[in-house]
């Protein structure tokens, strides 16, 4: 596995690339989520790059990004033993020039949900993918589907800007007892851990509901803010797949979203129904 730190290094080892590229692109911390992206880039493509870049432009003033956690030696193992053909390793002065050109998040999903309680974090997400996803020019590229706005985000750039690169969704990965993994669960006391089971307990509640025939909206929010009391609750949403919110459930075309803190640890989850 060749490991990369410069972009104009990146592009001309690539340039000439015949096979096709699969790009997973991660903040590293990695854990099984992201080896189930590399696992689909592998088996959809010929060469497989995945760039680990602890973004800042995504991290709000307070946010965790000093301390995220940083496995950079036991990354570099797991994607070697994933048998990732290219590490891509920049670090923010390789990636960021001062007075810069950036993107904006569309003014009305960029800011709802996530983007309402973390007003220019899809600004830094943009920016950065479009900057890696240039960089690498795959044909495909890998997005978890438990960063769902995110990924809709991103679809919708991709989309408007006419850029040629397939997005691909993957299912979320989940511990055992159903916590969806996150690089930031290592924050979590073996006591808060316990509290955040309270997030995939309620959105597998919804499910039984949403199959019980209960479609509305508002009962199955309802249900699932009693269950999640008393976490810090920043949103329980249900949208459709362009991330309008609905009023009732559609099977198909909906997701329902969670976005709580245990601690001071902000946990994401959400279910595709
Ligand atoms: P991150 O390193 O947290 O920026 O995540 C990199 C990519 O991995 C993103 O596309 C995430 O949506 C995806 N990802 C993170 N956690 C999971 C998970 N538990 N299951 C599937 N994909 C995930």
């Amino acid at each position: 596995m060749k490991i990369i730190s410069t972009p104009l290094e990146l592009k001309e080892q690539l340039k000439d690339e015949k096979r096709s590229i699969g790009f997973v692109p991660t903040m590293g911390a990695l854990h099984e989520g992201h080896i189930a992206l590399i696992k689909k880039a592998k088996e959809q493509n010929e060469f497989v790059v995945v760039s680990i870049f602890l973004n800042p432009t995504q991290f709000l003033k307070g946010e965790d990004l000093d301390k995220y956690p940083k496995k950079d030696e036991a990354d570099k193992k797991i994607c070697k033993l994933c048998g990732v053909d290219l590490l891509f390793f920049p670090q923010a002065n390789d990636i960021y020039g001062s007075d810069e050109v950036s993107l904006l998040a569309p003014k009305v999903r960029g800011y709802v949900l996530e983007g309402e309680s973390r007003p220019s974090h899809f600004n830094g997400v943009l920016t950065v993918v479009m900057k890696l996803l240039n960089i690498v020019s795959p044909k495909r590229a890998y997005f978890g589907k438990k960063d769902a706005q995110q990924l809709n985000l991103i679809s919708l750039m991709v989309k408007q800007l006419f850029m040629n690169v397939e997005i691909v969704a993957v299912d979320t990965v989940r511990e055992k007892d159903g916590l969806a993994l996150s690089s930031r669960n290592v924050y979590l006391s073996a006591s808060q851990r316990q509290e955040a089971l309270k997030i995939p307990t309620s959105l597998r509640s919804a499910t039984a509901m949403v199959m019980k025939g209960l479609l509305d909206s508002e009962l199955i929010i309802a249900n699932m803010r009693e269950i999640l009391y008393p976490l810090d609750i920043s949103y329980v949403a249900i949208v459709n797949r362009e991330f309008t919110q609905v009023d009732k459930v559609e099977i198909g075309n909906s997701i329902i979203l969670v976005e709580a803190s245990v601690g001071d640890t902000r946990l994401l989850d959400n279910i595709w129904l």
